[in-house]
């Protein structure tokens, strides 16, 4: 279990509030992410996990605060300069394309090189266990493999900060946990900064390095896995997660 360094935080959200309308979803919210750490955001469905995320990836204005990544203010900043890689519950693959135009598209946009690409492509295909799909397009694959083309995507990216939301909420239970332990490994090897969204406390509990419990938008409780199990901080968290009374 490692430490979290809050000195430099690979990402910093600080009194983040963000309103659709009347309704507040989340309210003067404030996180630190250390580099290389793992953050499960957890909590029933509504709380604001998605929402989170969003502001973080730039793909929602926030109504009040700001969000700093490796140091740098990017609340106002588009999602393709904020350095992050994200990953969907849904595959948002392209259908027509290859799986290797897929993991190309983006980069090709951003005009990397061809060999780079080439470079990167390889690299993730080898790492996520998708070589032989390569020429296949979205149609002929399972779920478990579309899933793992989506996080190949943010792979190449070659990002620092990747955001997960519920990427294998889609999935069967067999496939779910083998997922959950390749996810886990690609974080070892990787040692990147992971912010991943999830109602479902087996996940979190064998993902995180600290899990923040969301409830109403609020986060209740900042910490590492076991210590929330053992020491929650009030009933929600106990009920939610906490070790049974
Ligand atoms: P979670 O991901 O934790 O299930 P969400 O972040 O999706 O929760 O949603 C948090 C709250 O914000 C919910 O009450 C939801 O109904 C509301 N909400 C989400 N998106 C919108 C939107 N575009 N307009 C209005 N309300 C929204
Ligand atoms: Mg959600």
């Amino acid at each position: 279990m490692m430490e979290a360094d809050i000195a430099n935080p690979s990402v910093s959200i600080q009194d983040l509030s963000l309103n659709f309308g009347a309704v507040s979803v989340l309210q003067t919210l404030n996180l630190d992410v250390a580099e290389g750490e793992f953050i499960v955001l957890l909590g029933p469905s509504g709380c604001g996990k998605s929402t989170l995320l969003n502001c973080i990836a730039g793909l929602l204005d926030i109504s009040d605060g700001r969000i700093f990544i490796k140091g740098k203010n990017v609340t106002w900043e588009e999602p393709k300069d904020r350095g992050i890689g994200m990953v969907f519950q849904s595959y948002a693959l392209y259908p027509q394309m290859t799986v290797e135009r897929n993991l190309s598209f983006g980069l090709r946009v951003a005009g990397v090189p061809k060999e780079e690409i080439a470079k990167r492509i390889a690299r993730a295909a080898e790492i996520l266990q998708i070589e032989p799909l390569l020429q296949r397009k979205p149609s002929a694959l399972s779920g478990g493999q579309r899933q793992r083309v989506a996080i190949g995507r943010a792979l190449v990216r070659d990002v620092d900060v990747f955001l997960f939301d519920e990427p294998l909420s889609n999935l069967d239970a067999k496939l779910r946990s083998e997922l959950r332990v390749e996810i886990k490994l690609l974080h070892r090897r990787l040692q990147n900064t992971m912010i991943y969204v999830t109602h479902d406390q087996i996940e979190a509990m064998t993902l995180a390095d600290r899990i923040a419990v969301m409830r109403g938008g609020v986060i209740q409780q900042l910490d590492a896995p076991q210590t929330i199990y053992n020491r929650p901080v009030n009933r929600f968290v106990a009920g939610f997660l906490g070790s049974p009374a």
